[in-house]
């Protein structure tokens, strides 16, 4: 084989070789999500929403009330359940044997309904630090949400220390919305999501999220729109790829096609290998 020195990138691309992906977050396990998860349903987006498995029915205030348990298979159908601890306890501040048990119950019960090992958590108010970190790690979580909005793009470094895009009540909304759909960017781009569905109904402005979800949904071809837990899945499946010492082979030992931007899309598919110039 002869090879031909040329400069590469090889950024990762997400399914299909799109350059964007989307994904939602949202917490608390509201009644107000019935009408969110549909809405999102209706558009063929998918979101993460984390519960918090020991406060079924629980009322917070007027107007927040924590859904029963039964209505949890029916109402995120579609989507993925996340932790979002038992009972919403600050986890840095609890004690290291309640902040275990809150992360850790949590889990168990949820499990049930996911259907699968949960992949995703997000800090009770935002809220942590890296005795929480390893605790989730050890729990088998992948990732877990903060609140800090970055108002970027990029994807995290530590998907357990994973900072959303922007709320949903972000003045930038949907500036940051047409950057991500209609710009450009060298390198993949993650738009990332998240709130309260109770928000919706106390500041009465739910046309906020279905403008964006008409607007995501209007670029769809271009936009890959997963559960934050697919898109760590993935990510890691990229993560596995193995060079040759040239880069004129690739190995990928997953279970997942994955797509690298290499001059053009190419598809490096699951458990196969790909060579240059075949
Ligand atoms: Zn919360």
């Amino acid at each position: 084989m002869s090879i031909t020195l040329t400069m590469r990138f090889d950024s990762l691309l997400f399914p299909g070789g799109l350059s964007r992906a989307f994904t939602l977050s949202y917490d608390d396990g509201v009644t107000q999500d019935r009408q969110l998860a549909e809405l999102f349903r209706q558009y063929g987006l998918k979101c993460t929403f984390n519960l918090n498995s020991g406060m079924c029915g629980h009322k917070f205030s007027e107007g927040v009330v924590r859904m029963e348990e039964k209505e949890f298979d029916e109402v995120y159908t579609g989507h993925e359940l996340g932790g979002h601890a038992l009972c919403h306890s600050a986890l840095d501040s609890v004690g290291r044997p309640l902040m275990a048990y809150e992360i850790i119950e949590d889990k168990r019960r949820l499990e049930k309904h996911a259907g699968k090992p949960m992949l995703m958590f997000a800090y009770p108010f935002g809220t942590y630090n890296d005795e929480v970190v390893e605790q989730l790690r050890l729990a088998g979580y992948k990732g877990a949400r903060t609140t800090v909005s970055t108002g970027s793009f990029a994807l995290p470094g530590d998907f357990l220390r994973w900072d959303p895009t922007c709320h949903h009540n972000d003045p930038r909304l949907m500036e940051l919305a047409k950057r991500f759909a209609e710009g450009f960017s060298r390198g993949p781009m993650l738009f990332y999501v998240w709130g309260h569905a109770y928000e919706f109904d106390g500041m009465k402005n739910w046309n906020v999220i279905e403008e964006l979800c008409a607007y995501i949904a209007d670029h769809k071809k271009d936009i890959w729109c997963c559960t934050n837990g697919e898109l760590i899945r993935y990510v890691d499946a990229w993560k596995s790829l193995q060079y040759s010492a040239d880069g004129s082979m690739i190995e990928n030992p997953s279970a997942t096609d994955v797509w690298l931007q290499l001059g053009g899309p190419v598809c490096i598919p699951a458990g196969g290998v790909w060579t240059d110039g075949e």
